[in-house]
């Protein structure tokens, strides 16, 4: 049975990368999938990926306007773990002065959920990423960080609520 971790622990170290302000930014999604070792006797895992990505493409569109960030140009890509900080599930770097963000996700071949709790999860990183996003205008300090990655789960959270809750009832 794999434990995984809960997202206040996870996303923790997380914040540290987060501040870091230069971006790269590296050929966008479908490298991913031409890299994956999904190759010849797998085109479901490989099938996966597509879906995360058109899911999560979708998604961005929506969070984006849903949280005033149309005027930024956002890239999203799914990477391994190697990409990411241990214990992470993603993180953004972004460019105030060219309006530019990168955010990366831990794609679905890397999760120990099924696949559409990982989708989900994914979502969610979204969205977070996109709520630091929103307060990278506001001054910050070590001594922020950590209030501000619980004040971000927790709106996460509440919006990722209010959102499925609309959703299931229709
Ligand atoms: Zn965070």
């Amino acid at each position: 049975m794999v434990h995984r971790p809960d997202h206040w622990v996870a996303w923790l170290p997380h914040r540290t990368r987060t501040l870091l302000f230069s971006v790269v930014f590296l050929p966008l999604p479908l490298a991913l999938i031409a890299a994956s070792p999904a190759g010849q006797d797998s085109p479901t895992v490989c099938e996966q990926c597509v879906t995360a990505e058109t899911f999560l493409t979708q998604k961005l569109a929506i969070w984006q306007k849903r949280l005033k960030l149309e005027d930024w140009d956002i890239g999203l890509k799914l990477v391994h773990p190697n990409e990411l900080k241990p214990k992470t599930l993603g993180n953004i770097h972004w460019d105030s002065d060219k309006k530019r963000a990168n955010i990366k996700v831990l794609s679905p071949l890397d999760f120990k959920l099924a696949f559409p709790e990982a989708l989900k999860d994914m979502e969610f990183t979204v969205v977070h990423e996109l709520i630091h996003l929103q307060l990278s205008s506001l001054p910050r300090n070590e001594a922020s960080r950590s209030a501000e990655e619980k004040a971000v789960n927790t709106l996460t959270d509440a919006l990722l609520s209010l959102d499925r809750k609309d959703s299931d009832a229709k």
